[in-house]
């Protein structure tokens, strides 16, 4: 500092000012809204150039380490994290489709994702198609029209368990030029990378299995960098156009990332859902235990899948892991190491059973979250699902005495006593 006897106020901003630097082996939290520029060039160059760090809504060290950690998993070109898995799907979709164009989505997805599509990009003339019938490849095929720019689905959905055929599904995307973009949250990149299998896009809530702690909310986008400009150019004129002020394309500066590169560039730090740097520093910190969580909530999963196929009380388990489920062939080519841990099962004894059941678990968390190192249950019926008609939910796999398990990281004996503790009391209600 050259003011030579600072005085109080500015000792109190500007004391703190010289750092040590040192070689932190954590990410360090830079929990900062701006940073300095060196000096006026360098100002000038990041604004022109979108090069290194100058305000932490358009990149932040922290942020951008996470970032990178979650492209390696999903065996991807790049990510752009952002505030909220919502903040994801929202950014992803308006990152291919402007208004007038349309996309074409399972029906089966997080219902946060159903309101965006149905209520807030339909009010942008963004209209969408849902396909029921998933694992036929023409059901996708004849929902596409010369407009759609969007191919949607979850890897594996809520709440029948079903596996999408990746390979099937981008291949109808291929043929017509159009990205498929993957909900990747309830798999996770630990047993499955959509990306390596013909996937453009994925996206994740980081609120559940990514962080694991259920401390923080997040979302991320993933792209292959493998946007093709003379394939695809005419379904993403945005990309391939020069900008405003004849300024060059996207394509021209970033290639194959135009995607991506428009999606950190346009339209995340515009619409604004930025994350935290200390939200993204503890995600960060939960994605280098997820392999040991996944493996370990899977293994449960699946004997907790198991043991309730076989008891009395239980109708019937839509776990994929399971033999008796439509997908697990499926499943078998594209999970690896697991089958993933959230799932639901149907109760004989209807809704007050299930009332019963969410009351009396004492391990369990009653909840609506998942992919917690804790274990949690949902009635799905009356909450995540309460928007849809008796017929809707039926389809859905969602029955009145339905309920939907996120495994956790305890141990299992203690998981399997408590669904035993209460699946007895659910028995002497009904009896
Ligand atoms: C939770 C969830 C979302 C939304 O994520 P938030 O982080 O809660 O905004 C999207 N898709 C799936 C599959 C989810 O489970």
């Amino acid at each position: 500092m050259t003011v030579a006897h600072p005085r109080f106020a500015t000792r109190a901003v500007h004391a703190a000012r010289d750092r040590e630097t040192a070689a932190s082996r954590a990410t360090p939290i830079y929990l900062t809204a701006g940073f300095e520029f060196d000096d006026f060039d360098h100002a000038a160059d990041h604004f022109r150039t979108g090069a290194g760090f100058g305000y932490t809504r358009t990149g932040n060290p922290t942020v951008r380490a996470v970032e990178r950690q979650l492209a390696a998993l999903e065996s991807g070109a790049d990510a752009v994290l952002v505030a909220s898995g919502q903040a994801a799907v929202a950014t992803a979709l308006l990152t291919v489709a402007a208004a007038g164009d349309h996309i074409v989505s399972s029906t089966h997805i997080y219902e946060g994702t159903r309101g965006l599509l149905l209520d807030n990009l339909a009010r942008l003339d963004i209209e969408t198609t849902f396909i029921d019938d998933i694992a036929d490849p023409d059901a996708w095929r004849s929902a596409i029209r010369p407009n759609t720019r969007a191919l949607f689905a979850e890897s594996i959905a809520n709440a029948r368990n079903d596996v999408l055929d990746i390979r099937a599904v981008s291949t109808v995307g291929e043929e017509f030029a159009i990205p498929l973009i993957v909900d990747n949250t309830l798999a996770t990149p630990a047993i499955l990378r959509p990306l390596e299998h013909g996937a453009a896009i994925v996206v994740h809530s980081a609120s559940k299995f990514l962080a694991g702690h259920g401390s923080v909310l997040g979302g991320v986008i993933v792209d292959d960098g493998r946007f093709d400009a003379e394939g695809a150019g005419h379904n993403a004129p945005h990309l391939v156009l020069p900008g405003r002020g004849d300024a060059p394309s996207v394509f021209a500066r970033h290639g194959g990332r135009a995607r991506i590169a428009y999606a950190r560039e346009s339209v995340a730090p515009r619409f604004g859902a930025s994350p935290s740097p200390f939200n993204a520093f503890l995600i960060g910190q939960g994605v280098e235990t997820l392999g040991l969580r996944v493996e370990r909530q899977s293994r449960s999963a699946l004997q907790i899948a198991r043991w309730l196929e076989e008891h009395p009380e239980v109708e019937s388990v839509d776990y994929v892991g399971l033999p008796s489920h439509p997908d697990h062939a499926t499943a078998n080519r594209y999970l690896e190491g697991g089958f993933g841990s959230v799932f639901t099962f149907t109760l004989r004894g209807g809704l007050p059973a299930a009332r019963r059941f969410v009351e009396q678990v004492q391990v369990f968390t009653h909840m609506t979250h998942l992919g917690d190192v804790r274990s949690l249950v949902l009635h799905p019926g009356t909450t995540s699902h309460a928007q849809r008609t008796e017929q809707e939910r039926e389809g859905l796999g969602v029955r009145a005495g339905t309920l939907r398990l996120s495994v956790g990281i305890e141990d299992l004996d203690d998981l399997l006593s408590d669904l035993a503790q209460v699946l007895e009391g659910v028995r002497e209600t009904v009896a």
